[in-house]
């Protein structure tokens, strides 16, 4: 099957896995170490740390730059803002910021009355956080203050707090709001890695989000994906899966894939879908599969994180040191009038993605902008994280545009809620009156959502959800799904962590699947 210049594939592998992000590394990893022949279609290329540069304008590649058609009240930015495209998925451009979702993230509904339960809690979750934080080695506090149980603490010390962080720890303390050195997935000593090799403790580049050419931060390319590799799967990029094969039965057999401009298919005996939240209901509507309770593409969702900026008399230099460095978890609930809640989160920036959010968040341009940006040594940011509940209005369906491939552009409907309008309200008031506590002037804020979360979500109930309680189809033979699609709430946390727990367990359900159906 293979043309000249490409690999060979492996013929029929027992499991296919489509995209190798959060959702799918650790599970790809996780086959392999039980002898199970694996192969992950992934549509971006590898992106080996030797190969970051220091330039985000470079770093481009990271992102998935294909049009995506955003509508509604509060259309999403897609692009470098919400999106991955690699070896890796999106954890190769990630902050890193790895909190564990709460206990009571998972009965919003229970608690409230409002959103929607998770078909798991948090102690059947926490064995599969604690081996992700081992594995990847997350740096963290010996006592973090918020969340639930934890089996071990963290495996590394914490990161060096970069500029915005110190300025932020003070002005909290001032209103008597706890913070804590954050969780975050980059080394703080050194840490062998099966499959890969030695990875450095963080040297303070700043650049995370343009990808880190040391190692030091885990994205699943240096981590699960390296463990994968050294038990056998086989990873194949620039390889984007535009179908999914269907026999007669309507049991999912494979994936058609384009590599290198020429299409071609592989026959497998389970599929994996883990193509992110976008791309995994885009497939899926295409074709219409797994789809008969109507939810594929519903209930999209996308964290609140609206940013608050100012400058400051100190001189930061705000592209230096790990920009996920401090966190307060204290406004996770106990909002007035606002269901769920949020966690605040120092920021750090690179100067082109400062230089842009400022122009467009602000409408400044000419001399003013010149002006502004001359003191982006200065500029100090805080940004929040909060939940956002499921609604009917917000969904992705399939528009009449036609992208390069000849495959429909998804169109993404996003409207805030009520609710996320009072919780970000009440986030920006709290984050000005910290920034003015830091003796911050020309301070603006930039109102945003963040995370494509939803549209293909678990529950118990196939008339409600896509997928069962451990990530397999309700109603289509031989296809699973594990991405952030999944989620059928937003969680007030970061999400990747909860993704690569996720990984782990729809893995070891699968593995069990497939034993007793062998
Ligand atoms: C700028 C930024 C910063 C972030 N910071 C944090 C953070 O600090 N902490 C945190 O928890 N989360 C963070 N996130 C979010 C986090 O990265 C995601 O939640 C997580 O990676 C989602 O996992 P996923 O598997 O759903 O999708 P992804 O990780 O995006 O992986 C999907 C993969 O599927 C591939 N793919 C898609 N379609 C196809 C196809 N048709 N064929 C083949 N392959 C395909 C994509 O190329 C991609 O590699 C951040 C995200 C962004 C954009
Ligand atoms: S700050 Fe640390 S983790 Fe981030 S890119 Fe630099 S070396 Fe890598």
């Amino acid at each position: 099957m293979a043309a000249e210049g490409r690999p060979a594939l492996p013929p029929a592998p027992d499991v296919l896995v489509i995209g190798t992000g959060a959702g799918g590394a650790p599970l790809l990893a996780r086959l392999a170490q039980a002898g199970l022949r694996v192969v992950a279609l992934e549509a971006g290329e590898r992106h080996p740390p030797a190969g970051i540069a220091t330039d985000e304008v470079a770093q481009a590649a990271l992102f998935w730059m294909d049009e995506r058609l955003a509508a509604g009240g509060d259309p999403v930015g897609f692009g470098r803002n919400n999106s991955g495209r690699g070896v890796g998925g999106s954890t190769l451009h990630f902050t890193a910021y790895t909190p564990r979702a709460h206990p009571d993230d998972f009965t919003l509904r229970r608690d409230t009355g409002q959103g929607v339960d998770w078909p798991l809690g948090y102690d059947e979750l926490e064995p599969y956080y604690d081996e992700v934080e081992q594995f990847i080695g997350v740096s963290g506090p010996a006592e973090y203050p918020w969340g639930g149980p934890r089996s071990a603490p963290y495996r590394h010390p914490p990161l060096p707090l970069n500029g915005a962080a110190r300025l932020m720890e003070r002005a909290c303390a001032e209103v008597g709001v706890r913070t804590s050195p954050a969780a975050n997935a980059v080394l703080s000593r050194p840490q062998e890695q099966e499959g890969y090799g030695t990875r450095p403790a963080c040297s303070n580049r700043g650049f995370c989000q343009a990808g880190c050419s040391t190692g030091a931060k885990a994205s699943l390319d240096v981590t699960y994906l390296a463990l994968a590799e050294r038990h056998g799967a086989v990873i194949v990029d620039g390889a984007q899966v535009t179908a999914l094969l269907t026999d007669a039965s309507g049991r999912v057999r494979g994936a058609r894939f384009v590599r290198a401009g020429r299409e071609e298919t592989l026959e497998a005996g389970t599929v994996v879908l883990a193509a992110g939240a976008i791309e995994t209901p885009r497939l899926l509507l295409r074709q219409d599969l797994a789809n008969s309770s109507g939810q594929v593409g519903r209930n999209f969702m996308a964290h609140v994180g609206v940013q608050v900026w100012g400058l400051v008399e100190d001189d930061l230099r705000p592209y230096k040191g790990v920009p996920g460095g401090l966190i307060s978890e204290d406004t996770h609930r106990g909002i007035p009038g606002v269901v769920g809640g949020y966690l605040l989160q120092s920021l750090g920036v690179m100067p082109v993605t400062y230089a842009t959010q400022f122009a467009r968040g602000t409408g400044t341009w000419g001399p003013a902008l010149i002006d502004h940006l001359s003191r982006y040594n200065h500029v100090a940011g805080i940004n929040v994280l909060g939940d956002c509940l499921p609604y009917e209005h917000n969904y992705l369906e399939l528009s009449d545009e036609l992208d390069a491939r000849g495959l429909p552009k998804p169109r993404v409907h996003f409207t805030f809620g009520e609710n996320e309008r009072r919780m970000s309200a009440h986030a920006e008031a709290l984050m000005r009156d910290l920034w003015a506590r830091a003796g911050a002037r020309d301070v603006w804020a930039l109102p945003r959502a963040a995370h494509t979360i939803g549209t293909a979500r678990m529950g118990e109930d196939p008339a409600s959800s896509v997928i069962d309680p451990f990530g397999r189809a309700h109603d289509t033979p031989g296809l699973w799904i594990c991405d952030n699609s999944t989620f059928p709430s937003a969680l007030a946390v970061n999400p990747a962590l909860t993704q690569m727990a996720l990984s782990l367990r729809t893995a070891d359900a699968l593995i069990t699947h497939l034993k007793e159906t062998a």
